[in-house]
């Protein structure tokens, strides 16, 4: 079998290394990364404060141990640079890189926030293990941080910092958090939850500006509000790392786009992960890409295999006020109906015929996330 190239040591990269020594102990397999290497599970990376886990312990296995463990070659701190498609080879900082058959799991970036002002680098964004050690750093002896996004890394880090004694100010653009993925009425349960526990909300507002002051930084508003932060965490949204494959001429859309067997638009070039785009469906979470690795390693080792995707709700990692949510595939008519229970809130999407399309649950609520998933019409059949 030709030579496998994997670049990316995240969770899509790692996984699909696992799923392809599962069928095959012997075919070359490479990884290179531009990061260390480290075994690590990202969605730690938002409730880690709280259970005063460090970076270091954030870690479970370095890439040495990986590749001894793996039988494969893993290039750490290597950047690739390009792909030459009519040479088969990777350009990187650290020279060239030949491949038979090549993974993309480059993972997505942090959207830039585009704030002026002079305390620009008083801004972080978490989006992997030296992001979060950057920021633990920068938090020794601070405690306010304001919070850019109220979305799902925004409200779980919101929880984290007030759980460690910080106090939180989130501006959020939208009228509720999460307000794409659920309605008004469990957005607002969400808030009101952290509220409790000391967070404050802007909602319906965006940052402009950020300016040092004294020790600490002003964050300006669009309403002219000011928000006095010792630092601040931007977190609103990820976009898919396409440049690269763009510039090699692959097809790209909001991702890499790749077929249902992660095949992109050259039949030797696979692509997984945050940076894919399966069949016009991004989903940037772990269960999508778990998936995608069972099937890509049966793809490489030449098998009959598609991609399907069941319902995968998510659990929002907001102890504070407990959340699930499976937001209805976008696009798709219907609309919220709402029930308040002694224990929580149940939101269904239902249809014009009263099949549920997607639920979200709160509180006490949310032990029912299996059943409601086993209504759920499945991503891709
Ligand atoms: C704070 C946070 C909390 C989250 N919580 C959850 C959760 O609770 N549940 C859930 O399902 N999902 C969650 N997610 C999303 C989930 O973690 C991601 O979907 C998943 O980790 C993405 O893995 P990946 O391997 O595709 O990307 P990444 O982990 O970003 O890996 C990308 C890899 O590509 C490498 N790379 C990129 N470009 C190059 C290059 N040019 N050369 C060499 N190497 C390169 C990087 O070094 C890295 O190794 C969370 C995400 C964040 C940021």
């Amino acid at each position: 079998m030709s030579p496998i190239v994997i670049i990316g040591s995240g969770l899509a990269g790692y996984s699909l290394a696992r799923e392809i020594r599962k069928r095959d102990g012997t075919v070359p397999l490479t990884l290179v990364t531009a990061d260390g290497g480290e075994v690590y599970a990202k969605p730690n990376l938002s409730n880690a404060l709280a259970q005063r886990r460090d970076p270091g312990q954030l870690a479970s296995e370095t890439a040495e141990q990986v590749a001894l463990r793996l039988n494969a070659t893993i290039l750490t701190h290597t950047r690739i640079t390009a792909i030459d498609r009519a040479g088969k080879r990777l350009l990187s900082d650290g020279g060239e890189i030949p491949y038979g058959r090549l993974v993309l799991a480059l993972g997505a970036d942090p959207i830039p926030h585009g704030l002026g002002g002079d305390g620009t680098d008083r801004v972080h964004a978490v989006n992997d293990l030296d992001d979060y050690a950057r920021f633990r750093a920068a938090l020794v002896g601070k405690k306010r941080v304001a919070i850019i996004g109220g979305g799902l890394i925004g409200c779980e880090f919101a929880n984290d910092l007030v759980a460690t004694g910080h106090t939180v100010e989130v501006v959020q653009y939208g009228p509720w958090p999460l307000d794409r993925l659920v309605p008004e009425q469990v957005g607002l349960a969400l808030a009101s939850g952290l509220a409790q526990r000391g967070v404050v909300w802007h909602f319906g507002r965006s940052a402009k500006n950020i300016e040092l002051a004294g020790e600490g930084v002003t964050l300006a508003l669009d309403d002219g509000h000011r928000v006095e932060a010792d630092l601040v965490l931007s977190a609103i949204g990820l976009r898919s790392r396409t440049a690269m494959a763009e510039a090699a001429g692959l097809a790209v859309n909001r991702g890499i786009v790749v077929d249902r067997q992660l095949r992109s638009s050259d039949p030797d070039i696979h692509a997984m992960g945050d940076c894919a785009e399966v069949e016009g469906l991004v989903l940037p979470f772990v269960q999508p890409l778990l998936a995608q690795a069972r099937t890509l390693a049966a793809v490489l080792a030449g098998e009959e295999a598609a991609i399907v995707y069941p319902a995968m709700p998510v659990v929002v990692k907001t102890p504070a006020s407990p959340l699930v949510v499976a937001p209805p595939p976008m696009g798709t008519a219907g609309s919220w109906q709402i029930e308040a229970t002694d224990k929580g809130l149940i939101a269904r999407y239902l249809d014009s015929e009263s099949n549920l399309l997607g639920f979200a649950l709160g509180g006490g609520e949310t032990g029912q996330r299996l059943q409601f998933a086993q209504q759920l019409p499945a991503m891709l059949a």
